[in-house]
């Protein structure tokens, strides 16, 4: 028997319930859903009619739901590490990577009144405050 016991959401904690075969979030401001996979892999070897798929979907919902539950504290628990060690020594690593790597692009209009655009670096100081956001909300389980 497949087990179809969810783990509570790993984004709020808060429970989770099935819609269909698909496992949402029963916290309203959090709201965070995953949908069934239909792919041959999970219901095209099914034997049986559409409730045998149903079931199986629903169960590879389930296993994938629990499976990112489980990794949750792991991946704050990394971030947390990472964003004590900012911004040095992380950022002395990542920046001679990162550095250009990142581009905007800016529309503006010409002189011919021509809508223009061109393709500018994101700054150092800005991919340092982006870097520092994802870890903090990372280690606070809010992503
Ligand atoms: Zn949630």
């Amino acid at each position: 028997m497949i087990g179809t016991e969810l783990l509570p959401c790993p984004f709020c904690g808060g429970t989770a319930s099935y819609t269909g075969a698909a496992v949402r979030c029963n916290n309203f401001a959090c709201n965070t859903i995953m949908t069934p996979r239909w792919t041959k892999d999970v219901v095209g070897s099914a034997k049986g009619g559409p409730d045998v798929r149903f079931a199986l979907a629903k169960a590879d919902c389930t296993r994938r739901w629990n499976q990112r539950a489980e990794l949750a504290p792991g991946i704050a628990e990394a971030a947390k590490v990472l964003l004590d060690a900012c911004p040095n020594p992380v950022f002395d690593h990542l920046k001679p990577v990162l550095m250009g790597e990142v581009t905007e692009t800016i529309e503006y209009t010409d002189e011919d009144g021509e809508e223009a655009s061109y393709k500018r670096s994101v700054s150092w100081t800005a991919m340092k405050q982006i870097i520092t956001l994802a870890l903090r909300a990372l280690s606070e389980g809010r992503a």
